[in-house]
């Protein structure tokens, strides 16, 4: 265990054990097997079935907590500190099944209902999109949660190639198994091709708010922000960040990136907007490690998963409990 994992904020950092030692636990949190012990249990999720073209997020988890040790204790804008403010754990990676969606989805949510009857609130990092399903379904089965999701994609579409489950319909799923409230859900950053023009139909259908990236850009960061706070209000609130939203300079490590997209200052100011909410869990999604050479797109998605992290810490730390 990293004796530093919990540093004393008065001393400065060089005085407590260098970040590129031990092992590379999600931000230098402890490493903890008992979901009982953390308020936010950090979890990766190393699943990429689900994918329909490019693999490799299978191996985000362990890039990102790798990426993730030169991330620091506080945040500079909203002066959060969340091991001030939670009990934190990297909890390790939920188990996966190497060869089969179906099992895939059972053995994680599992996990997940494990971690929720403990009463720890999840940030995960995939993974594919499709991890968000089983998330869901662990934590949101005793009501419907609404949901800021930062996407290329909307993630509702249909059957792909007669299954189901994969990346491109995780929340079409959730909203028909009642996990998701589709009129609390708020959608932003999408573009791209399309191989159906009415692939996100579901999306509008089902009264999503749609923020396509050509809006994002004619109403900018701030009023983003107020409508994203209009649209889930008051209620328990999922934040999905799918890193394929930020625009292919920031995280060409992805399997499915979509050119024009939002930068990462905008994205993390986009996250600072949400510190407020009832938050009740998070995820950072699709880092594909084979494909981000520099490894620019691990540190980036670390980074989110910072900013998630505080504004979770926030809501929990207010909430007093789940
Ligand atoms: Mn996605
Ligand atoms: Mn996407």
């Amino acid at each position: 265990m990293n004796d530093d994992a919990q540093p004393d904020a008065t001393k400065p950092e060089a005085s407590f054990r260098p970040r590129f030692m031990e092992i590379p636990s999600f931000m230098r949190y402890p490493i903890v097997d008992d979901p009982a012990a953390v308020d936010i249990a950090l979890v990766g999720v190393p699943f990429d079935l689900g994918v329909t073209n490019r693999a490799g997020a299978r191996h985000g988890p362990r890039q990102v907590r790798d990426m993730s040790s030169l991330i620091r204790r506080g945040h500079h804008v909203s002066h959060i500190v969340p091991d001030a403010l939670c009990r934190l754990g990297d909890l390790g990676d939920a188990p996966i099944h190497p060869f089969s969606i179906d099992k895939s989805l059972a053995v994680i949510a599992d996990f997940y209902r494990d971690l929720h009857a403990a009463g720890a609130t999840p940030l995960s990092v995939g993974g594919d999109h499709l991890i968000s399903l089983p998330i869901l379904r662990a934590i949101a089965a005793e009501r419907p949660v609404g949901m800021v999701h930062f996407d290329a994609h909307c993630d509702t579409g249909g059957d792909f190639m007669d299954t189901p489950y994969h990346h491109g319909a995780p929340f079409r799923r959730a909203v028909e198994e009642g996990l998701l409230d589709p009129k609390r859900t708020v959608q932003i950053g999408i573009r791209g091709s399309m191989s159906d023009p009415h692939m996100w139909d579901y999306s509008h259908d089902s009264g999503m708010r749609v923020i396509y990236i050509e809006e994002f850009f004619e109403i900018g960061v701030d009023r983003v922000i107020d409508e994203a706070r209009r649209v889930v209000g008051d209620g328990p609130v999922y934040v999905s960040f799918d890193v394929d939203g930020l625009d292919p300079v920031y995280a060409p490590g992805t399997g499915t990136p979509e050119a024009g997209g939002f930068s990462m200052f905008e994205a993390q100011k986009m996250i600072r907007g949400l510190q407020g909410l009832d938050i009740v869990g998070g995820d950072v999604v699709e880092v594909a490690p084979p494909f981000d050479q520099s490894g620019n797109t691990a540190l980036n998605a670390a980074t989110l998963l910072f900013e998630i992290l505080c504004v979770l810490a926030d809501a929990r730390h207010r909430r007093g409990g789940r």
